[in-house]
């Protein structure tokens, strides 16, 4: 992409309005535009990222037998009116009437309707387990909406559902996921702890929190210090192994980590002092295991191998993306913008031609340029006039990981320099050398 010929609407005063460090970068490098209160565009350098992690998102979620199919975001009333929470969910619920004045709503989630799929067309414990999961849009209309897409109105969420014929079926399922989620956040540069939630009057401990420690989080979490070194399941892991999964879940939930609402003092001080840690902490993902709440009312059955009718038991398995960007922007930064981990940044590198017009600056970026992209890389190719210094700052700004800095002298000599965005390292290296390296 050339910056001459993009859409990168970057501000180069502090918006005012944004409180923390991730809103603030994400407004100044023309990330997101908010339309209206908790309503935003993903503006072109945002939809990259966004992109991004939900392809992360689905190839953890596929590895895990989670299949994919795409929901309405617009429901009919009726389906809520069935499971009883249509009067129950209150004002969070954006409610709306169609022209033959029939209530409709703006989905705030799909369990609802995915058990209604469900229902129309498995019959058999022989089709299960079944989980099915999109990545969709949501409302919820937030009595506060604020920091940007952290807690908006209108966001993005991974939702998968599960289905089993009995509870312990259903534990792998929750088993499934615990270890998809574990694996998809630590590819996307982030270490989350899952932590107990509340079941209600579900009961039993499969509910759990994915927090990411961050001082601007809004969750108060209370957590062992161990869970820096535990170990993130390989990609080969057989998800069809109850015991496998069994013991990573074992693990994980071992030691003390609780968010506010379940902490519990007693267990919390009888850990070390130098063991523990309370902080603050953004939720990123959920995962629930709520048996027969919506296949009871409505009568989501199946055939057993005993020939009876059974109700299933049912799981829903909750990712934000629009959270998780300014989530990884919150992780990962410094005092001159975005700090992109490699497997999110919106482009992997940028060539920066400082001499735009000078034909031997113009021929070697454009050769880069054309040697990286037909490597596959994604390349932002800066050949603006923009002064020297705007697009040093523009590049660290949004974080791309690898600068190549084309300038006169160095190419004069067949050369140009590499800057790692995060260490600030830089190398000099032949043309050649720095199409090689960037290959790899
Ligand atoms: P919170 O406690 O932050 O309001 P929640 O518990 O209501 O979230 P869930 O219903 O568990 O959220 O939704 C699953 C995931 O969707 C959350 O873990 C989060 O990543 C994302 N999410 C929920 N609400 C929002 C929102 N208003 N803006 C952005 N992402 C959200
Ligand atoms: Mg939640």
């Amino acid at each position: 992409m050339r910056l001459s010929r993009y859409f990168m609407p970057i501000l180069k005063e502090n918006p005012k309005e944004a409180e923390i460090v991730s809103h603030r970068l994400m407004l100044r490098t023309g990330m997101i535009r908010q339309q209206s209160q908790g309503i935003y565009s993903w503006l072109p350098l945002g939809k990259r990222v966004l992109d991004k992690v939900n392809a992360i998102i689905r190839e953890e979620q596929n590895r895990a037998g989670a299949i994919e199919l795409s929901m309405p975001t617009l429901q009919s009333a009726e389906l809520w009116q069935e499971s009883g929470r249509y009067e129950d969910y209150g004002k969070e619920m954006l409610r709306i009437r169609d022209r033959q004045d029939r209530p409709m709503l703006y989905g705030p989630t799909n369990e609802e309707m995915i058990t209604d799929i469900f229902r129309s067309s498995v019959k058999s414990y022989k089709s299960l387990p079944l989980n099915l999961y999109h990545i969709q849009l949501k409302f919820r209309d937030e009595i506060r909406p604020r920091f940007g897409t952290m807690r908006s109105r209108e966001f993005l969420m991974k939702d998968a559902y599960s289905f089993d014929l009995t509870q312990s079926d259903a534990i792998h399922s929750y088993n499934k996921m615990f270890v998809a989620y574990l694996r998809t956040f630590d590819r996307l540069g982030l270490r989350a702890i899952p932590m107990r939630a509340d079941t209600g009057p579900i009961g039993g401990n499969h509910s759990h929190e994915f927090i990411i420690l961050a001082d601007t989080g809004e969750s108060e979490v209370y957590c062992h210090k161990s869970f820096v070194d535990f170990d993130i399941p390989a990609a080969d892991t057989d998800f069809d192994s109850v015991d496998g999964l069994q013991s990573v879940f074992d693990k994980w939930t071992s030691v003390y980590a609780a968010t506010s609402e379940m902490h519990d003092e007693a267990a919390f001080d009888a850990i070390g002092e130098n063991d523990r840690l309370s902080a603050r902490g953004i939720e990123v993902g959920h995962i629930f295991y709520f048996g027969t709440k919506y296949s009871e009312p409505m009568g989501a059955k199946v055939q057993g191998p005993d020939g009876k009718e059974h109700l299933v038991h049912m799981g829903s398995y909750g990712i934000g993306p629009t959270r998780l960007v300014p989530a990884i922007i919150e992780a990962s930064h410094d005092e001159n913008g975005i700090i992109w981990p490699a497997s999110v940044a919106p482009f992997d590198a940028v060539v920066i031609n400082m001499k735009p017009g000078d034909e031997a600056c113009d021929t070697t970026c454009d050769r880069l340029y054309v040697a990286l992209q037909n490597a596959g890389k994604d390349v932002l190719y800066d050949d603006t006039d923009d002064r020297a210094g705007t697009k040093f700052a523009t590049a660290d700004l949004i974080g791309v990981p690898v600068q190549v800095i084309a300038g006169p002298r160095a190419v004069a000599a067949g050369e140009v320099e590499l800057k790692d965005r995060k260490t600030g390292a830089r190398e000099t290296l032949t043309i050649e050398a720095a199409i090689n390296k960037l290959t790899a």
